[in-house]
């Protein structure tokens, strides 16, 4: 008998589709609705989004948790009945700890604070902005306050994205990538990636993402591609995964914006059924997430086996490229150049950008920052890390939509996407010998049948860094292998290089 373990997973199914409702409003709001509809989505939201946090937090909930535990204790660790149960309490616990007169002020003033950063990004004037943050900062530290840390009060924030994890083991990551990544910044050569900006019809960029779509193993029927200004995927179950994505006329961005989605379709899609309409049915952190997006949008979808394969149909699709050689093409997506904005800057730069925000938001949530320094702050940084001026509030500080919304803890995720994503392609190297070949061929089905069984299918069972131990062997974050990666790309653009030309270092180690 299990009783107490159904009854919990009944009311957490209804907790699921809630939020998975939201999700679809969320979809609709950010794909197909008209702008005026704003207001009245966001009440939509708000009611929606109340009703599923008060009925989570119920007190029910806990003695569910409670009477459940002795039914699911001879279970294996990470069968789904004992990981529901674990996984629910820590998630439990940790909503029921902020009071909800908080959760409401913190939801109010991010919308406010998204509001008037549209319009400070727009005008560039961070001065119209600063209030909205400094409203939104103080409850951030009100938040924390909810919780209990060891090394700094940035752990409960972070711990948000990417759950067990604490500062100081960021820090430690970041101290090693850090200096490394600036000394390869300041090696790479100058490539030439001209010919990637001209006139590309978004239709027919359309038609080839779908074409490469329809390769990743997806089930047919279980997912749909849609325009969107800021692309990014959700997902409703694990056969509606929505994918979006952006094509500009005047470049080629959208072939990888699209993998990077579909790289997280695939996790939704991968997801076990019997994770379904449960806290377990995503993946186990931002981190681990963006490691997998990662996966699919550069080292597949930047690696020369993947392009042997593509690159043909790519030419004929677009025949301004049937000059450029296959070389060529490789070297100038792979290329790596210092610049401002983060979402456009190369793998080789990206984790700069990042490692520049976590130290930014430390300080901000350790108060060692006055807020209003913060414009001369970024662009001192920006020099001192990637070497470039900063023109204006819009393409420095206020260039991102996360502090708009108190949205501070989210940016290290991504650098831990890349490192995560690196430790895990090991391995799947070692698992499938014949890797190289199969993309050649424009078979990605086993690499991705491979991640569905052993990494998407888990879900949440395991914590970011046991589903990281389960993989490679060892919990740690270590950042040698995306080192190592980067620095043979780097590499590999300087023997090929055609011109010869070096570039001045542009940063300092
Ligand atoms: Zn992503």
């Amino acid at each position: 008998m299990a009783a107490a373990l159904d009854e919990l997973r009944t009311r957490l199914a209804e907790v699921s589709d809630l939020s998975r409702a939201a999700g679809v409003l969320g979809w609709d709001q950010r794909v197909t609705m008209p702008p005026r509809g704003t207001e009245s989505r966001a009440e939509q939201l708000s009611t929606i989004g109340r009703i599923a946090h008060e009925r989570f937090t119920d007190d029910e909930i806990g003695r569910l948790l409670d009477a459940a535990e002795p039914e699911v204790e001879s279970l294996p660790y990470d069968s789904d009945g004992r990981s529901l149960v674990r996984v629910t309490r820590r998630d439990w616990e940790k909503a029921r700890r902020v009071p909800s007169e908080l959760r409401a002020e913190m939801t109010l003033q991010a919308a406010r604070g998204h509001h008037a950063w549209v319009e400070a990004r727009r005008t560039s004037d961070f001065a119209s902005f600063l209030p909205y943050l400094r409203t939104n900062v103080e409850l951030k530290r009100r938040y924390v306050e909810c919780f209990e840390w060891s090394d700094s009060p940035y752990t409960p924030l972070l711990d948000d994205y990417e759950p067990g994890m604490v500062t100081s083991e960021v820090q430690e990551v970041f101290a090693t990538l850090r200096p490394a990544l600036t000394e390869l910044v300041a090696a790479a050569p100058e490539v030439d990636a001209s010919f990637l900006s001209g006139d590309f019809a978004p239709e027919a960029q359309r038609a080839f993402a779908e074409r490469i779509l329809a390769t990743m193993g997806f089930e047919e029927g279980s997912w749909r591609l849609d325009p969107t200004a800021h692309p990014f995927c959700t997902s409703f179950s694990n056969r509606d995964v929505r994918l979006t994505t952006r094509y500009q006329p005047d470049d080629l961005e959208s072939i990888w914006s699209t993998l990077h989605e579909a790289g997280h379709g695939l996790y939704a899609h991968g997801i076990a059924d019997s994770l379904l309409r449960s806290p377990l049915g995503a993946a186990p952190s931002l981190g681990v997430n963006e490691s997998q997006s990662r996966t699919w949008e550069n080292l597949v979808g930047r690696s020369r086996s993947f392009w042997e394969h593509w690159y043909e149909p790519l030419q004929e699709t677009f025949p301004r490229l049937r000059d450029v050689d296959l070389d060529r093409f490789v070297r100038a997506i792979n290329r790596a150049e210092p610049g401002l904005i983060r979402v456009d800057a190369d793998e080789t730069t990206y984790s700069l950008h990042i490692i520049l925000r976590f130290e930014l938001e430390q300080e901000i949530v350790e108060g060692t920052v006055a807020l209003e320094d913060l414009p001369e702050i970024w662009s001192a940084r920006m020099r001192e890390f990637l070497g470039i001026d900063v023109p204006d509030d819009a393409r420095g500080v206020l260039q991102d939509v996360h502090w708009s919304g108190g949205g501070i803890g989210y940016f290290p995720t991504y650098a831990l996407g890349n490192v995560i994503s690196l430790q895990i392609w090991d391995v799947v190297r070692q698992a499938l010998p014949d890797l190289d070949a199969q993309l050649e061929a424009g078979d990605l089905e086993p690499l991705s049948g491979w991640l569905r069984d052993n990494l998407y299918s888990l879900g949440r069972k395991l914590t970011p860094k046991e589903t990281i131990e389960r993989l490679t062997g060892s919990p740690t974050i270590d950042p040698a292998p995306y080192l190592a990666y980067l620095g043979d790309k780097v590499a590999s653009l300087e023997s090929r290089s055609p011109s010869g030309i070096r570039q001045e270092p542009s940063a300092t180690a």
